[in-house]
């Protein structure tokens, strides 16, 4: 078993990483020192696979557990599914001790983590993540919350959990798209903070898409070492977390404009990581070299490196950008490489070399 620290002080937690994990899961949870009754919240697709098996270790390690199933997809992460999840908690009783267990992907993290931190003004909760985007992502540094009409995670909190535990088994059951997508954030660690990760998928990129046991603990540790470094530093993105946007202002317009649904949020950060690359290349002299690099590994993942947009959605993506939760005063603020392993934050970039960026002929040689 691998195990990272998350540094916090008094809300420091452990991220443990290993195949398996789902049958030890009640006897990891014990180890926290909590009430006896949890709940599980997971969705129909996870809870079909994997949430007897977590219900019977937590059963098994003397906890009462409840199940609380959602449907799957981003339309779960809603104030009204949240209406409904406070309900069932209530009908199951969980108290000031008890404990929510985010058992799923992205979306069931955020919605159990935004449950866990205002009921009762504030419950204990544990990620289960299983899918790989969750693992390397979203389940560790405490982001939670949910969408609005008006834009995706505009209502949430800094929450953190007590404890994330990957089980690598579970990424076996994971459709090959969303597996792909997972890996755009694994490539966004490698171009912010370190060039030897970007070398290492670059190398071992065939291994890791058969999902070879070693290779995945490997990387998901990585990411993980990366992300809780990161955060350590700066848990409410006051500053250097900044650097784990790289891509995100851009991808997630592209999320907004192409209408929820046409690209899986990997998906769209892998364009807004190609185009803030070629923005990079402009403003920051981001060697040739490490763009064709950027480009190709993206493009071997399988990931969109380029969108095309009607006439009519170009001022859409800029509204969009403008609505991200990142500007501030109106202005957008960029994370920009100056190369594979190395960015910088808080550059300001014209709406027109976004414009060229995005229009760049993608015939380059790969
Ligand atoms: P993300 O982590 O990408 O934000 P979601 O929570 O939206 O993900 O999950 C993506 C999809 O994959 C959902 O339909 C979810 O039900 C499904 N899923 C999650 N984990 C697994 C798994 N281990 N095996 C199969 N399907 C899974
Ligand atoms: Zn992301």
């Amino acid at each position: 078993m691998r195990i990272v620290h998350v540094s916090l002080g008094n809300r420091s937690y452990a991220i443990k990483i290993a195949p398996g994990l789902i049958d030890r899961f009640g006897r990891e949870c014990a180890r926290l020192k909590l009430g006896p009754r949890c709940a599980i919240i997971t969705d129909t697709n996870v809870g079909k696979r994997y949430a007897k098996a977590v219900f019977n270790s937590l059963a098994t390690a003397g906890f009462s557990p409840s199940l609380i199933i959602v449907q799957p997809g981003e339309p779960a992460k809603s104030l009204k599914t949240v209406q409904s999840c406070y309900d069932q908690l209530a009908v199951h009783r969980l108290e000031r001790k008890s404990f929510i267990v985010a058992l799923g992907g992205g979306v069931v993290g955020d919605l159990a983590g935004f449950l866990a931190a205002t009921y009762l003004r504030g419950i204990a909760f544990v990620q289960a993540p299983t899918t790989l985007l969750a693992q390397v992502d979203s389940s560790v540094g405490g982001k939670v919350g949910v969408n609005l009409n008006a834009g995706k995670n505009l209502v949430g909190a800094f929450y953190q959990p007590r404890l994330v535990a990957c089980d690598l088994d579970t990424l076996k059951t994971l459709p090959d798209r969303e597996f792909r997508a997972g890996l755009a954030e694994v490539i966004k660690y490698g171009i912010v903070y370190d060039a030897k990760l970007f070398t290492q998928i670059e190398r071992d990129l065939t291994k890791l898409l058969k999902r070879e046991p070693k290779m995945l603990a490997s990387v998901v540790a990585r990411c993980c070492e990366i992300k809780a470094a990161v955060v350590g530093q700066d848990e409410t993105e006051g500053g250097p977390r900044a650097i784990l946007n790289f891509g995100h202002t851009i991808g997630h317009a592209i999320e907004a404009v192409s209408g929820y649904g046409r690209f899986l949020h990997g998906e769209a950060i892998a364009i807004g990581q190609v185009t803030v690359a070629k923005i990079s290349r402009s403003v920051l002299g981001l060697p040739e070299r490490d763009l064709e690099r950027i480009i190709r590994l993206f493009r071997r993942v399988g990931l969109p490196t380029t969108v095309r947009l009607r006439a009519g959605q170009r001022p859409k993506l800029f509204a969009a950008m403008r609505l991200d939760k990142k500007v501030s005063g109106g202005e957008i603020k960029f994370v920009l490489a100056k190369n594979i392993g190395n960015v910088v934050w808080g550059q300001r970039v014209t709406d027109e070399l976004v414009y060229q960026a995005l229009d760049e002929s993608m015939n380059r040689k790969s």
